[in-house]
C-alpha cells in the first residue's frame, strides 16, 4: 500500500513530500493510521547527516499517535478504531536479556522507526512524517488521554520516555533536588515529569526569555547558565542532573553542583563529543557521569499512564509537513515553546495548522 510521506534523499537537500509503501499488516501487526507526529531534534540530527549512518530516503519521525485501522489474525491486544502511539522502537530480538527486562530500547536487535535495515522496501525503516505505519502489536502503546490531547500526546513518545527512563532509574522523587539542563522538547517534559514526581527542580537554560515559561513548567528554581553568580551558588546542591542539551559544551560547569554520590545523566545526542571532563569534578565527591536512551515499552506505557492519570502533556505548536525545514531552523534557534508537531492531515493537503 501506498501512502504519501515527507522526507529527503540526501542530508544537504530540503524536506519534500514523495510516496512511500506500507507492508500489509502480518499476523502481528497492527496497522495505524497517523494523526499527529512530533518532531524531535534527532530527527533533524539524522536527516541531515549530523549523525553518520544516514539511509536515504529518510523518512523521519518517531513520536506517532494515531488509529488503528487494521489488525492481524494473532493481534490480542488491540482492536480497530483504538488511539494508540509507537515512539522511536518498532522491533527488536524478543528473546535476549534486554528484551526479557522490557529493556528493548538496548536490545543489540532494536529496529528504530526510522533508519534501520529491514526486508521492507526501500531496506530500511520509514518514520512517522507519513500517513500510515505498520508496526509488531508488542511496540504499540496505549492511550488513554482525552483525544482532543491527543496532538500534545504525540511528544510523550520519545522526549516523554527518554526524560522518564532516567529519572525513575535514578529513582528522582521527594527530598530530592533535581537539575534539567536545557529546556527544550525533552527538557521541558523533563521538568514536568520531575515535578510531577515530586522533586524540587531546578531548570538550567541558556536563554534569558524562558526563565517565566520555565517556571511556569514546574520548575521551582530557573537558572540562567550563562550567570556564574547563580552557578556557584548552586554548587554542590544537586542529588540528580538530567543533561538534555543537543550540543557539546562544558560538563564540569554542571558536574560540580552535584552533591556526593550525585549522578549526571546525559541524553543530549550532539553530532560532535563534549570536551572531556575534568577527572577531579568526579572523583572529590565521588559523583558519577551516565547516560540513557530512550526507554523500553513497558515503561513508555507506564509512563503514558501516568501523564493521562495526571493531566500531562507536552506543550506544543502544530505544522503542516511542508513547514518541516522552516521548523528545524526555528528548532535550532531554540523558537519553539516546546515541541512541534506535524497535523498528518498536512500530508494529504488538508487540515489547518
Ligand atoms: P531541542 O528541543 O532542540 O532542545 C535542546 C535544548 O538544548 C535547547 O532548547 C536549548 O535549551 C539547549 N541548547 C543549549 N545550547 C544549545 C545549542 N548550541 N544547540 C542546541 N541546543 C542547545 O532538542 P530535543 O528534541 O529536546 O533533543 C535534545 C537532544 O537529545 C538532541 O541531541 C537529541 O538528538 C537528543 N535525544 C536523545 C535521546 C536519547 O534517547 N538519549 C532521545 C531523544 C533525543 P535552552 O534554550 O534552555 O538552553
Ligand atoms: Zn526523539
Amino acid at each position: 500500500m501506498t501512502v504519501k510521506a515527507y522526507g529527503a534523499h540526501a542530508g544537504d537537500q530540503p524536506l519534500e513530500a514523495m510516496e512511500i509503501t506500507r507492508r500489509a499488516p502480518g499476523a502481528h501487526d497492527v496497522q495505524i493510521e497517523i494523526a499527529f507526529c512530533g518532531v524531535c531534534h534527532s530527527d533533524l540530527h539524522q536527516v541531515r547527516s549530523e549523525w553518520p549512518g544516514t539511509l536515504y530516503p529518510c523518512v523521519p519521525g518517531h513520536e506517532i499517535v494515531g488509529r488503528v485501522s487494521a489488525v492481524g489474525a494473532h493481534v490480542k491486544g488491540f482492536k480497530t478504531g483504538e488511539l494508540v502511539g509507537v515512539g522511536c522502537i518498532v522491533d527488536s530480538c524478543q528473546h535476549c536479556e534486554d528484551c526479557d527486562a522490557g529493556l528493548e530500547n538496548y536490545c543489540d536487535g532494536m529496529v528504530g522507526t526510522y533508519n534501520s535495515p529491514i526486508a521492507d522496501a526501500p531496506g530500511h525503516t520509514l518514520g512517522g512524517y507519513s500517513q500510515r505505519i505498520v508496526v509488531h502489536e508488542r511496540y504499540v502503546l496505549r492511550i488513554h488521554h482525552p483525544e482532543a490531547q491527543l496532538a500534545a500526546v504525540a511528544p510523550l513518545l520519545c522526549a516523554g520516555i527518554t526524560t522518564w527512563s532516567p529519572l525513575r532509574h535514578w529513582k528522582v522523587g521527594p527530598g530530592q533536588k533535581v537539575g534539567i539542563v536545557g529546556i527544550g522538547g525533552l527538557g521541558h517534559m523533563g521538568v514536568k515529569l520531575a515535578h510531577a514526581l515530586g522533586a524540587h527542580v531546578v531548570a538550567f537554560t541558556s536563554s534569558e526569555s524562558k526563565r517565566a515559561a520555565a517556571l511556569a513548567l514546574g520548575a521551582d528554581e530557573v537558572v540562567v547558565s550563562r550567570d556564574e553568580g547563580a552557578m556557584k551558588a548552586r554548587r554542590k546542591s544537586l542529588d540528580f542532573i538530567l543533561n538534555t542539551v543537543a550540543a557539546p559544551h562544558d560538563l564540569d560547569a554542571y558536574l560540580a553542583l552535584l552533591k556526593r554520590d550525585g549522578t549526571m545523566s546525559l541524553v543530549g545526542a550532539p553530532a560532535s563529543p563534549h570536551p572531556s571532563p575534568q577527572v577531579f569534578h568526579l572523583i572529590m565527591k565521588r559523583r558519577k557521569l551516565a547516560g540513557s536512551m530512550i526507554g523500553g515499552i513497558p515503561e513508555t506505557q507506564e509512563m503514558l499512564d501516568f501523564c493521562a492519570e495526571h493531566g500531562i502533556v507536552a506543550d506544543i505548536e502544530m505544522i503542516r509537513a511542508e513547514q518541516i525545514d522552516a521548523a528545524y531552523e526555528r528548532m535550532l534557534r531554540g523558537d519553539v515553546k516546546y515541541r512541534f508537531v506535524i497535523d498528518s492531515a498536512s500530508l494529504a493537503g488538508e487540515g489547518s495548522a
